[in-house]
């Protein structure tokens, strides 16, 4: 019907230039098979505390490790894994295998940080999701606490109010929730208001060129205030230089995120970092 197309049309927006390419042919065709063949692999990016860089949490971001092309980055094979429904197996398979690397790091390396798993749209509004979630948690033995999932404002697509009972949800049963990609495509400052989440992030194009756009700057500080007087957490996304840092340090941003600090890396080499980033730079 209309609104499913609608729905699935919007869903494409990273993946257009994709779509109908061969390309996109080909690796539609070769996701179904990827999950079986272990071609998937979780990395983590630290999230640091923006005064003094200890790491605060783990963001966990896929990897497919394509054994012809190489290393495919999410941001073409998420949307086309959307497009076949793939996402549904690859999400769960991705909310598994966060809540194991987070209880074994907890467990051997005694690394106690939240991870943050991205979830899409499609996986967030399907039926049986809490259950998928809980599940993961419990085979895991990860308390709900370490656990963080984040969404875009698009879970917001179908109806806002299944979206806020899902949320809310999500947070009787532990888990904070997390919107990402704050201030690109549709972004409403009522969001902020509206969803019971406990934390924004604040996109990378604001963060950029934050030292020499007075506009982005100007909302950056604004959206921070906000999220300050509705008692949310901001993070800033795609800190690459130490500019950038200490503008979002001054502007009061609670946690940052971004190359500067450290690239998603695979758990093992998470457990090399030192407790505090950028560890040569002094804050
Ligand atoms: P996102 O959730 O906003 O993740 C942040 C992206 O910014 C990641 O790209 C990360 O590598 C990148 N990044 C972090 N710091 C910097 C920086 O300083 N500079 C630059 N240029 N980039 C930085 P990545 O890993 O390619 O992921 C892209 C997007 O794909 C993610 O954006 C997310 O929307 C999606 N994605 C990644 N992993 C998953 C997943 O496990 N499940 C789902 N559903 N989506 C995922
Ligand atoms: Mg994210
Ligand atoms: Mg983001
Ligand atoms: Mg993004």
């Amino acid at each position: 019907d209309a609104k499913q197309q609608g729905r699935n049309t919007w869903h494409w927006y990273e993946g257009d230039q994709h779509r109908g390419t061969e390309e996109a042919v080909v690796l539609r065709h070769d996701l179904h098979t990827a999950l079986q063949e272990d071609q998937f692999e979780l990395y983590y990016q630290p999230i640091v505390e923006a005064v003094n860089g200890r790491i605060r949490g783990l963001e966990a971001l896929i990897r497919w490790h394509h054994p012809e092309r190489g290393m495919i980055s999410p941001g073409v094979f998420i949307p086309l894994a959307e497009q076949t429904g793939q996402i549904i197996p690859l999400g769960r398979w991705i909310l598994r295998r966060a809540c194991q690397d987070a209880a074994a790091m907890r467990a051997e390396d005694g690394l106690v940080v939240p991870v943050a798993v991205n979830i899409s749209s499609l996986q967030f509004r399907r039926e049986g999701f809490l259950a998928d979630v809980q599940e993961a948690l419990d085979d895991a033995g990860l308390p709900p606490e370490l656990l963080e999932l984040e969404v875009t404002e698009s879970v917001l697509l179908d109806g806002a109010e299944q979206a806020i009972t899902l949320i809310n949800e999500l947070k009787a049963m532990g888990i904070r929730v997390a919107l990402d990609d704050f201030g690109t495509g549709f972004s409403s400052l009522s969001y902020l208001r509206d969803l019971p989440i406990h934390k924004v992030k604040l996109d990378r194009a604001f963060i950029q060129d934050i030292g020499t756009n007075r506009s982005n700057a100007a909302i950056v500080q604004g959206i921070i205030t906000m999220a300050h007087h509705l008692d949310l957490t901001v993070v800033a996304e795609g800190i690459e230089e130490r500019e950038q840092q200490q503008d979002l340090i001054r502007r009061n941003c609670d946690l940052l995120q971004g190359f500067y600090f450290a690239r998603p890396m695979p758990r093992e080499a998470i457990m090399e970092l030192p407790g505090q980033l950028p560890s040569t730079v002094e804050v």
